[in-house]
């Protein structure tokens, strides 16, 4: 049996409760979706604004396609780069503020890109412990030093750069940390960043559309300084697929000669490109997107808190339960979803500890979170009792 080994490390994870299988979904992404026949109230999605099914943007990338064709043939420097990149590029920098950007297909890549195009082996990484997979599998990719420090630590972080002899100094955080909903403390990160002579790398993947207006993490914060590089996902609030760096026009430059996950894949499709620009739009100019979230979240945060069930501290859509291990975050998610609400079970090692991760969007309507409350709150009542 050649796979045995790896039969036998399944059956481990079965066992305790961590094994993953995917949910095949029905439907179009939103509010509701159908999975395995059952409509579910969704409350496990990124789409925070409820852009993935919007007719403005799901008509740009038609269009998009009609224009350009579905595959953009190539890599950006050989003949996959085409005008509808170039000007999302331009409407995605001017956004947020920095003098250029650069899109890559995932933000998956995007991390990849920025830290093994900008540190290599002399250099080193000071990283939260609560980031993102993406960001630490790039990390180790890049060779440099990869010093890691206790969740918004700000004291570990700054006893790591004063003691380090490395060439470049590269800070990198969530801005929002994506399974908690916390967020990172950006203005004292930036400065510490300026009295280390470092760089700050914020991955704004859950605050992009949301926070700041819909410009992000780094307007929410009201701070900006040529030393941030910026990256935020477009698959999440923007309802559409990718990322894009913002920074300084030397570090695009640079990342364009240097990032291997750049240069080496296939330009993702002009359609994308055409569909962000539009997303752009609405993010901008539906402000009652953002004003509905907010309401959601306040919503839930303190009926649960009333009910003696608080939730974890977030400001964020990203709203998570704490729960006391695997198995009954799986039975909490398990019975939910009987009642018609889906909420994912996150479990080590995606996370330390177990949790329901909630999340709200824009999409849902007030009595979707009012039902979602009551049969929370029922099911933790019974499960209290037994
Ligand atoms: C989702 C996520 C990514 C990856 O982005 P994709 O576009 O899904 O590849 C990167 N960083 C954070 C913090 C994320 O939550």
């Amino acid at each position: 049996m050649p796979f045995s080994q790896l039969e036998a490390d399944l059956a481990a994870r079965r066992a305790a409760h961590l094994y993953r299988r995917r949910p095949i979904v029905t439907s179009a992404q939103g509010p509701y979706v159908e999975v395995d026949g059952q409509r579910l109230a969704n409350f496990c999605s990124n789409d925070y604004l409820g852009l993935a099914n919007h007719p403005q943007i799901i008509a740009a990338a038609m269009a998009g396609a009609q224009r350009w064709g579905v595959g953009s043939g190539a890599s950006h420097l050989v003949c996959g780069h085409q005008s509808a990149h170039e000007e999302c590029e331009h409407k995605l920098a001017a956004f947020v503020g920095k003098p250029a950007a650069l899109t890559f297909a995932t933000g998956y890549l995007g991390n990849l890109g920025v830290i093994t195009g900008l540190v290599g082996r002399e250099d080193a990484v000071f990283a939260d412990k609560l980031n993102h997979a993406s960001l630490n599998d790039a990390c180790l990719l890049s060779r440099a030093a990869f010093k890691r420090y206790p969740h918004n630590d700000l004291a570990a972080l700054e006893h790591l750069l004063a003691t380090t002899t490395a060439r470049r100094k590269l800070i990198v955080v969530d801005a929002v940390f994506s399974m908690d909903g916390d967020c990172a403390p950006l203005a004292d990160l930036l400065a510490l960043a300026e009295q280390f002579d470092a760089w700050l790398f914020v991955d704004d993947a859950h605050g992009f559309g949301v926070l700041g207006d819909g410009r992000g993490s780094l307007a929410e914060a009201g701070i900006d300084s040529p030393r941030i590089i910026y990256l935020a996902t477009l698959g999440k609030a923007a309802g559409v697929a990718g990322a894009f760096v913002a920074a300084e026009q030397v570090v695009i430059d640079y990342l364009i000669n240097m990032a291997g996950p750049y240069i080496y894949t296939t330009a993702a499709p002009a359609l994308i490109a055409e569909a962000v620009s539009a997303s752009l739009d609405v993010i901008s100019s539906e402000d009652w997107r953002r004003e509905r979230l907010t309401g959601h979240i306040q919503l839930l945060r303190n009926a649960l808190a009333d009910a003696g069930h608080p939730l974890m501290p977030s400001t964020t859509p990203i709203q998570p339960l704490a729960m006391p291990d695997s198995e009954s975050a799986l039975a909490l998610s398990a019975a939910l979803r009987q009642r018609g609400h889906w909420v994912a079970a996150i479990r080590p090692p995606t996370v330390p500890t177990p949790r329901l991760r909630i999340t709200l969007s824009a999409a849902h309507e007030t009595a979707d979170v009012e039902h979602l409350i009551a049969d929370l709150c029922e099911l933790l009542a019974q499960s209290a009792s037994n």
